[in-house]
């Protein structure tokens, strides 16, 4: 990849403004198709960084600028580690379509707290066939990407039992869905980045919940789960790779 390249791929930041703007509804609305203020269609303004309507002004999907510096930055990371010749070309194929994917979705889960098929399921069947790709054209060779779907499959159904046992209190199955991607990535650097990864996100979210918790003692809030678990996994990619 050529580096001097990569600045030219924030063009992208657009889609993916589009993806939080149409998908960071509450659940059980349909999509977003025009601006919740004046009614009007969603233009092509909504995807500039300021997010706002074209028409009245008013914000729409991701804050400005966050999601553009956000992805900046995993553009600059996922090139550096091309560079430093720790991500080969298809691995790092399969770690952008990951962040293509998870980057709207935490910017969703953090607004509305929800994670959708439309996005998860995408993530999860592309990341595995890039990463399926790598293992057949590649040095790494079908045990490190049996691993990988191993490592997806096993802890997306571990969320989803406890999901299913813990109820509202458990994480919600969007969160075992993003799992099946996030997981799969994790599991394709290794045991040791998969536990760090999965680790450092669920520590992260219980500490915030925490701190939430106590400064607001008569209101139980639930913290979203997705955007802790794919931030810790960036690091753990960025560490292990
Ligand atoms: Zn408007």
């Amino acid at each position: 990849m050529d580096l001097m390249r990569m600045p030219s791929l924030l063009l992208i930041t657009p889609l993916l403004r589009a993806a939080v703007a149409i998908h960071a509804v509450p659940a059980g609305t349909p999509w977003r198709r025009c601006c919740d203020s004046c009614g009007d269609p969603l233009s092509s303004r909504v995807f500039y960084p300021a997010g706002r309507c074209g028409f009245c002004r008013a914000r729409i999907g991701a804050p400005p600028f966050w999601l553009e510096a956000v992805t900046a930055v995993a553009i600059a990371d996922i090139g550096a580690l091309v560079a430093a010749g720790r991500l080969s070309l298809l691995e790092s194929l399969a770690v952008a379509w990951w962040v293509g994917w998870a980057i709207p979705l935490a910017f969703i889960d953090a607004a509305v707290h929800r994670l959708p098929d439309r996005l998860t399921y995408p993530a999860a069947a592309g990341t595995v066939a890039l990463l399926g790709l790598a293992a057949a054209l590649g040095p790494h060779g079908a045990g490190q990407f049996a691993l990988a779907v191993v490592a997806g499959l096993g802890i997306a159904g571990a969320f989803a039992i406890l999901t299913l046992t813990l109820g509202r209190l458990g994480p919600g199955l969007g969160d075992a869905k993003l799992l099946l991607s996030t997981a799969t990535l994790l599991g394709w650097f290794g045991w040791q980045a998969l536990a760090v990864g999965i680790a450092l996100g669920l520590v992260a979210q219980g500490l915030v919940a925490a701190v939430v918790l106590a400064g607001r003692s008569e209101q139980i809030t639930h913290v979203p789960m997705g955007p802790f678990l794919i931030g810790g996994a960036a690091v753990a990619v960025t560490v292990a790779s």
